[in-house]
């Protein structure tokens, strides 16, 4: 029953193909699929908000209460040796994850409530190879990341 209602979860077309993908890539490694493993895969690959470790840990735990943290940590890992996560650390929050676009792209987070957003810039390419140009580097990752309120923290003044 619990593995149906973590399929459940996986409703988006794209969160299905993620699971899919990440699933391929652990295969080979020594991993044994649960209900709770399989919760974590689809709570990254839905990617609501860029969770952390502990938003993941308590949302698989509504629907798997004996999940320990260790499972979800050792998931992540796993996921992250693959490069299946992307993993966001920050000096003033903890780490943030995004299974949904595992590759190296620009984020913005609100300083005040830390919702993370993540929009396709059409100039981060540009910006790549000018780097590239300017100092002779070959690029093969970025980190590029924008401050400030949200809409709904200018509103709340
Ligand atoms: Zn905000
Ligand atoms: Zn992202």
């Amino acid at each position: 029953m619990g593995y149906v209602m973590a399929k459940n979860i996986a409703d988006s077309k794209d969160t299905k193909k993620r699971v899919k993908e990440m699933l391929e890539k652990l295969k080979g490694r020594d991993f044994r699929i649960t209900p709770q493993r399989y919760a974590v895969l689809n709570i990254l690959a839905e990617n609501k908000d860029h969770p952390d470790v502990d938003q993941i840990y308590n949302k698989v735990k509504t629907q798997f209460p004996t999940t320990s943290i260790a499972t979800v940590y050792k998931t992540v890992a796993l996921l992250k040796e693959q490069g299946e996560v992307l993993e966001l650390g920050f000096h003033n929050c903890n780490n943030r994850y995004d299974g949904n676009k595992p590759y190296p792209h620009s984020h913005v987070i609100c300083t005040k409530c830390k919702k993370m957003m993540d929009p396709e810039l059409s100039t981060l390419d540009e910006l790549s190879s000018e780097m590239s140009q300017k100092t002779g580097y070959k690029i093969d990752s970025h980190r590029l990341d924008f401050f400030g309120l949200c809409p709904d923290c200018q509103k709340k003044g």
